[in-house]
């Protein structure tokens, strides 16, 4: 298998996208089909110092910046108790070395970006569209999608996030996703900046908060749940007061107040998976969340993502064959991977057996001094 011409990417998240920027930069033409018609509503997400650089080279970190929030101290680790007493202040931020500051932004904005420089290198972006068979050949990989289309591509790239179906098409006999006994709330409250941010730790779950330029302050909470149970909107509204009605602080009684009984509060149960050694097979890799899932407790689950992208158009550029770029990928990514997704699930435990949140800080710490390793 040569240097592959062209590539069809299943999935048009975060993963996919970057893959389709990071490939069409090396010379790939890249299709992109994305089964949803248009995005979800999203919430905000973080992208630390290496995922940054990842935004960087994919060439729209300086868009992303002016249209996020930048990270630059570690306020976002100060930990209080529900009356807002800080019980421990935030650490120093680990040193990235040449990496670029940290960001938070809007995810439908980065979105945005990421398809508008897709589609400026030529990029195909298909909605409401998915696959329906390849056929692996010798000559490439012989692919029919639901809106009737067939075509013959070099790389199939599966970033088709946690319930991917490539993954369960390449690896039949793979378990899937494991729930971690947790939930995930989280709310873009309209108006102003909020001060104090940091996470604070309730009788109900802890949550953080921060401000995004597009007047919203972003609102992520995480609630023990132990069984998997399907929650209705009403529901999660209901879980989400009790929650911010629990707390006394002043930054969060000013959010309460924000609170009206139509505000949209997404939920998501916090799985995870990690496919273990290969993500490949034959022409088709898996990148993102459709190899590696995890909890939001590191808050790299997306900078991952954009990593995975990055490295294997990297890899695709200097590989002679398609075999020796899934090698070199694998090599690059597995154990990095790994360390978050490990990571990850250790603290969502930990929180479940009541830790301190400063033991926490500690492991967070110790996984970020890894992560400001070049990817
Ligand atoms: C509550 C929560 C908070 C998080 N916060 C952060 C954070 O702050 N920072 C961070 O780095 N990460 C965060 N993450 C993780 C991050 O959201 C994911 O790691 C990231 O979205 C993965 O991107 P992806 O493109 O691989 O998958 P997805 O974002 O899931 O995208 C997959 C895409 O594929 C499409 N698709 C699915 N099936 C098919 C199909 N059969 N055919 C075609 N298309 C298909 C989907 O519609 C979707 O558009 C968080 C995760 C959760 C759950």
């Amino acid at each position: 298998m040569a240097h592959p011409s062209n590539a069809l990417i299943i999935g048009g998240g975060i993963a996919g996208l970057s893959a389709a920027i990071a490939l069409s930069r090396v010379g790939v033409r890249c299709d992109v089909v994305e089964l949803a018609d248009e995005a979800p509503p999203g919430a905000s997400v973080s992208i630390s110092g290496r995922a940054a650089e990842a935004l960087d080279e994919l060439g729209v970190y300086a868009e992303c910046y002016a249209n996020g929030t930048p990270f630059t101290d570690s306020s976002s680790l100060t930990q209080m108790d529900s009356a807002g007493h800080v019980t421990s202040a935030g650490p120093g931020l680990p040193q990235w070395p040449g990496a670029k500051t940290a960001i938070g932004i809007y995810r439908p904005v980065l979105l945005r970006i990421l398809a508008d420089a897709a589609r400026g290198l030529g990029v195909t972006i298909r909605s409401g569209v998915t696959l329906v068979s390849a056929d692996e050949r010798a000559d490439g990989s012989l692919v029919t999608t639901s809106d009737g289309e067939q075509q013959c591509y070099d790389l199939v790239v599966g970033a088709d996030g946690i319930g991917s179906t490539t993954r369960s098409d390449l690896f039949p006999d793979a378990p899937g996703p494991t729930y971690s006994g947790q939930i995930s709330l989280r709310w873009m409250a309209p108006g102003p900046p909020v001060a104090d941010q940091g996470w604070y730790h309730g009788p109900v779950g802890r949550l953080g908060f921060y401000s995004l330029p597009q007047d919203l302050v972003y609102l992520p909470a995480v609630v023990d749940a132990p069984d998997r149970t399907h929650l209705t909107d009403d529901d999660v509204h209901a879980l989400f007061t009790e929650l911010l009605d629990s707390y006394t602080a002043p930054a969060v009684v000013e959010l309460r107040r924000r609170l009206t009984p139509d505000a949209e509060v997404i939920c998501r149960p916090f799985d995870w998976i990690l496919v273990p050694d290969r993500w490949h097979r034959g022409r088709t890799i898996l990148i993102g969340d459709a190899a590696h899932a995890t909890t939001a407790h590191l808050g790299q689950g997306a900078g991952m993502a954009l990593e995975d992208a990055v490295v294997l158009a990297q890899c695709v550029s200097t590989s002679a064959t398609l075999s020796e770029a899934f090698e070199a990928f694998m090599t690059r990514r597995y154990d990095r991977v790994r360390t978050v997704v490990e990571t990850s699930v250790a603290l969502s435990r930990l929180e479940q057996e009541g830790s301190a949140p400063r033991e926490n800080v500690a492991v967070i710490q110790t996984a970020l001094q890894t992560l400001a390793q070049p990817y």
